[in-house]
């Protein structure tokens, strides 16, 4: 993590805390339970106070940084007052979002300025509850997407691929399309392979080109229906070339790494590359 905002990064990162309510399969960063709040928010105040004031957007996260209360509310304060002109991306599961009170203050801190990303893991609450690692997670996180939505906060709803979601990315398509239409767009990412992603790789573990035809129906399903959808973390010599155009330069400049065979292919500029912190490297990576 930066030490100060950068005007050009894409990675001005206000980390608030290491706990979470959910237990994820496949999180990069497992949580810890361990008092971090105060400490965190005296450090995100100075990197706040001491950011250039035309940072595109700032992202906060953990953890779940909702559980930083009046912290977590006082942090957007303070962003909104020092740097008016700055979106705001909060990396949250959504759970806390199934109480409305807490949503309108949200927007009443935060106004226009909240992009909220939320994780949904399968559009079945048994898989997705499974992968979070909690129970009800799907509904809480579900009601706090409604929530979200009736406030008119953006939402980036977010899907990270893996050996226990892969068959239903189709049927989730379709599920977005019916239940959560009102998103600002869905980005179906691949998984950075650290964290217990490593620990539980023979559960969650699987290649891109192993899930790309599912992936492909679903980016398909949701683009024909008007609605906008994404593809992150995912090199662009692993994407039909058909599907190029919804792949973004997704993965943190600081953690970004390319291989040697990327000098000599074309698509480099417009690739996201490959996570410097996974432990495993795609197969199939070739220059075009
Ligand atoms: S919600 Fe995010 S931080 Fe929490 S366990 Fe899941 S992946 Fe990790
Ligand atoms: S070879 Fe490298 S730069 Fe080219 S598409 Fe693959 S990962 Fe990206």
């Amino acid at each position: 993590m930066k030490e100060q905002f950068e005007t050009e990064s894409n990675s001005n990162v206000l980390f608030v805390t290491e706990n979470c309510n959910n237990h994820c399969i496949m999180c990069c960063q497992p949580p810890k339970k361990c008092y971090d709040f105060d400490n965190n928010y005296r450090r995100n105040i100075e990197l706040i106070k001491t950011s250039p004031k035309d940072v595109k957007t700032v992202c906060i996260t953990g953890g779940e940084p909702t559980l930083a209360g009046d912290k977590f509310f006082s942090l957007i304060e303070l962003v909104c007052e020092q740097l008016p002109d700055t979106d705001i991306h909060i990396l949250s599961n959504g759970r806390n979002f199934a109480n409305a009170e807490f949503v309108s203050r949200l927007k009443n801190v935060g106004g226009d300025k909240i992009i909220c990303g939320i994780p949904l893991h399968s559009d079945y609450c048994g898989d997705h509850d499974r992968i979070a690692g909690a129970k009800n997670a799907f509904n809480e996180t579900l009601l706090g997407l409604y929530n979200l939505a009736a406030e008119e906060i953006s939402i980036e709803l977010r899907v990270v691929i893996n050996a226990l979601n892969y068959k239903r990315l189709p049927q989730m398509a379709e599920f977005i399309f019916k239940n959560l239409f009102f998103v600002s767009w869905t980005a179906f990412m691949a998984m950075e392979h650290t964290g217990y992603a490593v620990k539980n790789s023979e559960k969650v573990y699987i290649e891109p080109i192993d899930y790309m035809p599912e992936l492909c129906r679903a980016i398909e399903t949701l683009d024909t229906s008007g609605l906008d959808v994404s593809i992150y973390n995912i090199p662009n010599c692993l994407i039909p070339e058909g599907f190029r155009r919804f792949a973004a330069q997704s993965i943190s400049d600081w953690k970004t790494k390319y291989l040697d065979i990327c000098d000599n292919c074309c698509q480099k500029n417009h690739c996201c590359g490959l996570f410097a912190t996974s432990k495993q490297i795609f197969k199939g990576l070739k220059a075009l």
